[in-house]
């Protein structure tokens, strides 16, 4: 299905463009309004019946930053250099060559989204929560008030939401970038399928073969090919390759065409991946953020991750416990239900003793006493010498009766998307694994490596906001590539 189709072998083809686009989600939107601002001709090929992809189901947070008009109606002073050393110490430097532009850009690229049409209020959400139920347009979304983050920058809020209420306000994203498209004379074959890339003798792609209504047709992309085809959680080979530990109650995340033909249509012609093995999963505690007080024990009876970090960095750290295990421990005074309810923690049950709580956990004898004895000691004192949690959540857990969640990887419900893919650099060109570009192939979104390798430190909104970001360098690249004669 996916090697590429040589160019003398295609007879004629069905349809011509400068750029034909893969998948209409909102890296390839974004694209297409770029390429089509820049004069060309564009076609998006998608296989649903109509454009949104994942991206419209989605909560419609953007992790954006550096300084918009919304961080500053709520009083936060960002700026790129504060971002930027912001992801680099969560994230590490691999990806810095895209980090950087990212951010230096991110003031105009909010400013471009909501001239697309795309609504943020100017309004802030403080509490610690996973999405917004209302139309707050700036909240707290990842690990920029966790240790050791907030020592390498100024912590700011930069998950932009958009504005509709529920949470799904990925909806009014892509509405508004649709209807634009639409507008500006972006043209769809929808229910068509991609199957391969079409390449010409030096290799350079210059079309694609999709499969519409049961019929091969081929089109010829004059400039270029960009893919935009979303993530493989859904590729049943590619998950066991690359998450053997994966349990069977992890869900993937999204629309069923996640099954990464995007990926591998390009790295059969020639296109490196990076960080396949990244996964944010998700099962979060809060809200309500007081149960963020509460501490997270393995089987051991020990203390992890900071409670405070952002759930999936909490999920990161829970799949390497020992058997996956792991137990959310509340006192009476902070007791609540977690309200995800989808995550299905289970009450394993309430406790008048440590003790008992020990001997139903089935953690060995003395371990939780032990924790809880230097945790609440040191709580009392504003302290967390061991993994920092922040002051605003430490609290000695002395109010008995006690009780235990059960967070496990492989007890609880956590939904997942793969953040690894196509390697592409800054001009969003897919590379090879020797450093060269494929020639006339580019892509963007979730078919490419995110900019956070893993859930330790990703954030929400690190989807949407680099995908649209280099969906639309994507876009512009390829009209300044030459045209294939
Ligand atoms: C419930 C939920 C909530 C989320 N919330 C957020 C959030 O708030 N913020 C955030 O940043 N991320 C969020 N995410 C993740 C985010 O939605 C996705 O990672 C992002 O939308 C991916 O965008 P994309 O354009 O790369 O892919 P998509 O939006 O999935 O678009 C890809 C398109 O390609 C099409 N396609 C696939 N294969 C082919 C093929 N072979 N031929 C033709 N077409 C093809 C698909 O049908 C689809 O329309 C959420 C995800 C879910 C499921």
């Amino acid at each position: 299905m996916n090697t590429p189709l040589p160019l003398n072998q295609i007879g004629q083809f069905d349809d011509e463009a400068d750029v034909v686009i893969l998948g209409y989600g909102i890296a390839g939107a974004c694209a297409a309004l770029e390429a089509r601002g820049a004069g060309g001709d564009v076609l998006v090929v998608e296989r649903a019946s109509g454009g949104g992809g994942a991206s419209a189901l989605s909560s419609g947070i953007f992790y954006i930053g550096a300084g918009t008009e919304v961080q500053k109606a709520a009083g936060y002073d960002d700026t790129p250099d504060n971002m930027y050393r912001s992801m680099i110490a969560s994230m590490g430097p691999d990806q810095a060559e895209l980090i950087r532009p990212y951010c230096d850009g991110n003031v105009e690229h909010f400013r471009w989204l909501e001239a697309q049409g795309i609504p943020f209020e100017r309004s802030y959400y403080p509490e610690k929560t996973v999405f917004l139920m209302t139309t707050h347009g700036l909240m707290w979304s990842g690990n920029e008030k966790v240790w050791p983050f907030r020592d390498a920058a100024t912590p700011a809020p930069r998950g932009h939401q958009v504005a509709m209420e529920g949470d799904t306000s990925g909806a009014a994203a892509m509405f508004a970038l649709l209807a634009r498209c639409d507008e500006a004379g972006v043209r769809a074959s929808f229910d068509s399928i991609a199957q391969s890339l079409i390449v010409d003798g030096e290799g350079r792609v210059c079309g694609v073969t999709v499969r519409q209504f049961g019929q091969e047709r081929h089109y010829r992309a004059r400039r270029g090919v960009i893919v935009a085809t979303g993530g493989f959680g859904r590729n049943e080979q590619m998950l066991a390759r690359y998450f053997p530990g994966l349990p069977d109650t992890a869900e993937p995340m999204g629309i069923p065409h996640t099954d990464g033909s995007g990926i591998t249509m390009a790295v059969a012609a020639g296109g490196d991946v990076r960080g396949m093995d990244g996964l944010i999963a998700t099962a979060s505690i809060y809200p309500p953020p007081q149960l963020v007080k509460g501490i997270i024990v393995n089987r051991l009876g020990k203390r992890f991750v900071a409670e405070d970090a952002y759930h999936g960095r909490t999920a990161s750290f829970i799949m390497e416990q020992p058997d996956q295990r792991a137990f959310l421990i509340v006192d009476s005074e902070i007791f609540a239900y977690p309200e995800i309810i989808g995550a299905n923690h289970s009450l394993v049950d309430g406790y008048e003793s440590i003790e008992a709580m020990e001997s139903g956990l089935e953690l060995p004898p003395g371990s939780l006493a032990d924790t809880l004895a230097v945790y609440n000691q040191q709580a009392a004192q504003g302290r967390d010498p061991l993994f920092e949690k922040h002051t605003d959540w430490l609290k000695p857990l002395t109010d008995g009766p006690w009780a235990a969640f059960d967070i496990s990887f492989n007890r609880s419900t956590y939904y997942y998307i793969t953040l690894g893919g196509l390697r592409i650099g800054p001009d969003a060109r897919v590379r090879r694994a020797d450093g060269g570009v494929v020639a006339g192939l580019y892509a963007a979104g979730a078919c490419t490596a995110h900019l956070s390798p893993d859930g330790k430190s990703y954030a929400s909104g690190m989807s949407l906001g680099p995908g649209s970001f280099f969906g639309r360098v994507a876009g512009r690249e390829a009209m300044r590539g030459s045209a294939a004669s």
